[in-house]
């Protein structure tokens, strides 16, 4: 196969997996979204998928967006930011992007709002939680993301759409899904405290590796890289 018909033919399997784990967890299929992590793929490349039917792509570094952004502009599909977002990147990333799923602490919100309040907008924001409790990963702990999403609440750019957290790294699926459970757990109890709406309540979790279990634990939006475009370098 050549790499067009590899990009595809990743695609076609993912959606497929994606479609038994639905089955299995006795989940709607369009309860679950699939976002493209394009992090090291050429735009070329991310052509490919968004004109194999795709719809959301997401980036990691800023620097990667502004060199691929013209490349990609034209493209019929949704943006968002999936990195560590650094406070003196935000001018740049808010030019890219309609949604940015790591904002995982007061700094970078208060930040993200008072520019966006001198451009005269709003932009889609994720709340991104560690919880893996792994010490080399972004997002907030879990037990201050409450006082995170009440102190996002106050800021009129920052719209919440739902919690991102990128699970542990292990084989193993107990402890896995554990670090999902955990984050659907979270959500429920922020609706149900009134800190954030039902119909705002996305769980942007799973990859290529473990989408599946993600699913299985409530899932709204996996992140897949590597098994549509190939192992990166
Ligand atoms: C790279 C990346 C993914 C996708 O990882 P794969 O294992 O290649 O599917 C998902 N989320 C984030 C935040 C990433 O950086």
């Amino acid at each position: 196969m050549n790499d067009r018909e590899n990009i595809i033919a990743g695609i076609k399997n993912t959606r497929e997996e994606i479609n038994i784990a639905c089955e299995k967890s006795g989940r709607n299929r369009s309860e679950v979204k699939l976002l493209l992590a394009t992090k090291t793929v050429s735009a070329d490349r991310i052509r490919i998928a968004i004109e194999a039917g795709e719809r959301l792509i997401g980036e990691n570094r800023v620097q990667e967006y502004s060199e691929k952004f013209e490349a990609i502009k034209d493209l019929n599909c949704e943006r968002h930011f999936i990195g560590h977002l650094q406070t003196n990147k935000i001018k740049e990333v808010l030019k890219y992007v309609s949604c940015i799923q790591s904002v995982d602490r007061i700094e970078l919100a208060e930040k993200l709002d008072s520019r966006l309040q001198f451009e005269g907008r709003s932009i889609n924001i994720f709340v991104q939680i560690n919880t893996s409790f792994e010490e080399s990963k972004f997002g907030i702990p879990p037990e201050e993301a409450f006082a995170l999403i009440k102190k996002i609440n106050n800021l009129d750019t920052l719209k919440i759409k739902g919690l991102m957290t990128i699970g542990l790294f292990s084989d193993d699926e107990v402890l896995v899904k554990k670090s999902y459970h955990l984050l659907r757990e979270i959500k429920d109890k922020a609706i149900a405290e009134g800190l954030i709406a039902k119909d705002c309540s996305e769980l942007s979790m799973g990859m290529s590796n473990d989408l599946e279990w993600a699913i299985a634990e409530g899932a709204t939006m996996v992140r897949v890289g590597s098994a549509i475009f190939g192992r990166r370098n």
